[in-house]
């Protein structure tokens, strides 16, 4: 299938717009500090979100801070257990590159309460995931898949959703009611709650989200690329490279454990797309830029 079969569209004048090309200036490099939360709400960009005019109410707004630092806190937490094993790779330009676009597409939405952070593990694997509060992994293994700054903006953007729709907090909050409701003891231990919704979010992290929350993130993802000038067809691209891997490799096993099929995913996309999204269906002119990179 080739990419005008996916998003056939005339490129229209609000197109063009939309494909001023993202910002080349340089970001201090920063690791994310997966067991300290203590820098939440230092490096917030409070640029308007821009751009796709009648989409953006597609992606939720959520509004108010209350619940946001045990939010960072508790997903800093779950990202140490869940990544304590899992190195940050040792390739500062890599990893500054990743966060000057990951920060970028975190400008185009709502949520700004969040201090946002973005990292490549050194691992094999296939798979990036989200924490609630604003950190986003990427694994080596799915970035050495990459082959367009459009398609690493995709894979970042799906998490961003994810972050800005507080999926897995909210799964994880009624999991703590529930539990409190049953143990009304734990409720006045800060330190055993706290540790109680460490260990639901980690259980979640393994289990995954339900598929529509993932399916929502798709479609989010795509809006959010769009907004800052991404192609808002590579996330089908990078969908249809998942499709290519060998279900039964171990390095891809969690991946599709916890996500639809990227078949299903590519459908879903397709009956989402809308004529501002085909308009935007063109590789920016940051594209190339993801090379000498890898
Ligand atoms: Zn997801």
């Amino acid at each position: 299938m080739n990419r005008g079969a996916r998003f056939a569209a005339p490129l229209l004048a609000f197109g063009l717009a939309l494909l001023a090309p993202p910002p080349a200036r340089a970001q201090s490099f920063q690791l994310p500090n997966f067991g300290d939360a203590s820098k939440s709400g230092t490096d917030q960009d409070k640029t308007a979100a821009g751009g796709l005019g009648g989409l953006l109410g597609q992606v939720s707004g959520l509004a108010g801070n209350q619940g946001t630092q045990e939010e960072v806190q508790s997903g800093d937490a779950i990202a140490a257990t869940v990544l304590g094993a899992a190195p940050v790779w040792r390739n500062p330009k890599v990893q500054n590159y990743v966060n000057l676009v990951g920060r970028n597409l975190a400008r185009q939405v709502e949520r700004k309460d969040v201090p946002w952070r973005f990292a490549v593990l050194d691992t094999p694997s296939v798979n990036a995931m989200a924490f609630p509060g604003g950190i986003v992994v990427i694994t080596r293994g799915l970035y050495a898949l990459l082959s367009s700054e459009d398609e690493l903006a995709a894979v970042l953007a799906h998490e961003i959703a994810h972050v800005n729709r507080r999926h897995q907090w909210k799964v994880i909050q009624q999991q703590k009611l529930v539990a409190l409701a049953g143990n009304t003891a734990l409720g006045d231990n800060p330190e055993k709650t706290a540790s109680l919704v460490a260990d639901l979010g980690t259980r979640l992290i393994a289990r995954g989200l339900d598929k529509s929350a993932e399916f929502e993130a798709d479609r989010d993802g795509v809006v959010i690329a769009a907004r800052a000038g991404y192609d808002s067809s590579a996330m089908i691209s990078v969908l249809e490279k998942l499709a290519a891997l060998k279900p039964g490799d171990p390095d891809t096993a969690l991946l599709f454990s916890t996500h639809p099929a990227p078949e299903d995913r590519i459908a879903a996309l397709a009956e989402a797309a809308t004529p501002d999204l085909e308009a935007a269906a063109v590789p920016s002119p940051a594209a190339a830029r993801i090379r000498g990179m890898q």
